[in-house]
């Protein structure tokens, strides 16, 4: 029976609502949410989130956009759900909150279109990345700036500092294709399927290769299907019902294959496409799909992929970030953090709070880049505390963040961020 309190209009928002009352307000979440720590700010904890959500639902806010900020704000980092006794899934529960909030803006409904149409069109994206970057590429983004042209779209302003490189050629599924016509003995044991999420295709085109040289490593058998956005942008903008056509779309895609395992290349998608099963309503298939996914370091561990890693061509003191999605989200700490403790010429040094977000969260940093910079001044002073010379990990907005905040401190000269996949790379081809 539905709950008196549940504004009717909301009525299929049901099961948020009763997961929304299982806060009893603690408080117990908030020494790890970093929006909380940075800003001292009730309304940017856990539980002020909560309550917000909870008066929207019942009706109590007049004017829901009111409430957008406090929505919009959250990392979606899961770090709250992971101490709280009820488990309320609050990173989760923020997609619909953020829908709820936006539906009344005029501009809405255009944003939704737009973002449909980009992430399921992934042709029409690439173009318009590689049209943007080579603006920035040209200097033209920079000129925009310097004659405050671009503060009209706040997220290229904040682009412009944080993005420092621009690729303009893109391209996972090309490397893979590529790399197969070089190993032909790869097609007699196509096993395991491999998905190259937005970050690392559009930015990193680098970590895909170095991944497929890994993979292809392992002698496992690696193809790459045609794919979409794994729906994390989707899910983050608070359209679920993109992410759900996007999700399905790439179980049809993969299913073609039937792969033994997906290895995703991106942490953020990784976690996301692990919980495939759990957005689509534990629909056997979606659940089957979320089960084979792994991102790098599951897939060389559990698979042995790599029997002997040799002496890694990067040497000295090395710690790792843990990107939220995969460690605050699925609590996949070990598998990294054993592969880098037995890499010769490297020392693993853990750093306290490595699964604090260091802001990035996907397109947060362009969004919020105040409070995202207030953020990852903290993660970077746990990673001098540790006098690492390397930091790895394994997300494109980890990767794209921390780096902008090496730059930002002027650390380059002591500082390396790579991805675990360039890592391995190196000692793969120092061993050949
Ligand atoms: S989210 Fe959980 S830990 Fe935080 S105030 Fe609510 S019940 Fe307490
Ligand atoms: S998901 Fe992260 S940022 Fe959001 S409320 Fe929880 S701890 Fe705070």
């Amino acid at each position: 029976m539905s709950s008196p309190y549940l504004d009717p209009k909301f009525k299929e928002l049901e099961k948020e609502y009763n997961a929304v009352v299982q806060c009893n307000r603690c408080g117990f979440c908030e020494t790890v949410c970093p929006t909380y720590m940075v800003s001292g700010k009730e309304t940017l904890s856990p539980r002020g989130r909560n309550q917000a959500f909870r008066e929207l639902l019942e009706g109590k806010i007049k004017n829901p956009e009111n409430a957008s900020e406090i929505f919009s704000t959250c990392l979606t980092c899961h770090a709250c759900t992971n101490v709280c006794f009820s488990e309320v899934p609050v990173a989760k529960l923020m997609s619909s909150a953020r829908a709820c909030a936006q539906e009344k803006n005029n501009f809405y409904p255009l944003q939704q279109f737009l973002l449909s149409l980009f992430l399921s069109q992934r042709k029409l994206f690439s173009l318009i990345c590689w049209f943007l970057f080579l603006c920035k590429r040209l200097g033209i983004s920079k000129i925009l700036k310097q004659l405050k042209l671009l503060r009209f779209i706040p997220e290229l302003e904040a682009g412009e500092d944080i993005i420092l490189k621009t690729p303009l050629i893109f391209g996972g599924k090309k490397n893979v294709l590529k790399q197969r016509k070089q190993e032909p003995s790869l097609s007699k044991k196509m096993k395991n399927a491999y998905f190259s999420g937005c970050g690392i295709h559009y930015l990193y085109p680098k970590v895909s290769t170095a991944c497929l040289k890994v993979l292809n490593l392992s002698n496992l058998g690696i193809e790459s299907p045609n794919h979409s956005c794994c729906g994390l942008i989707a899910a983050s903008a608070g359209n679920l019902k993109i992410a759900k056509e996007l999700a399905k779309k790439n179980i049809k895609e993969f299913s073609r294959l039937n792969p033994n395992q997906i290895i995703v290349d991106d942490d953020s998608c990784c976690g996301f496409m692990k919980s495939y099963g759990e957005l689509l309503n534990q629909d056997p298939q979606a659940v089957q799909f979320s089960n084979k996914i792994k991102n790098i370091s599951e897939f060389i561990l559990e698979n042995e992929a790599i029997p002997q890693i040799g002496q890694t061509k990067t040497m000295g003191k090395v710690t790792y970030h843990d990107p939220c999605q995969m460690g605050n989200a699925h609590k996949s700490t070990d598998a990294p953090r054993k592969i880098l403790q037995n890499l010769k010429g490297l020392a693993f040094v853990e750093m306290d709070e490595s699964n604090w977000c260091c802001g990035g969260a996907g397109s947060y940093c362009l969004k919020h880049p105040s409070l995202a910079e207030d953020i990852l001044e903290r993660k970077l002073l746990n990673i001098e505390k540790t006098g690492a010379e390397i930091v790895i990990t394994q997300a494109s907005s980890c990767l794209l963040h921390l780096e902008y905040g090496i730059r930002k401190k002027g650390w380059q000269n002591k500082l390396k961020i790579m991805h675990l996949a360039e890592l391995l790379s190196d000692s793969i081809l120092q061993r050949l």
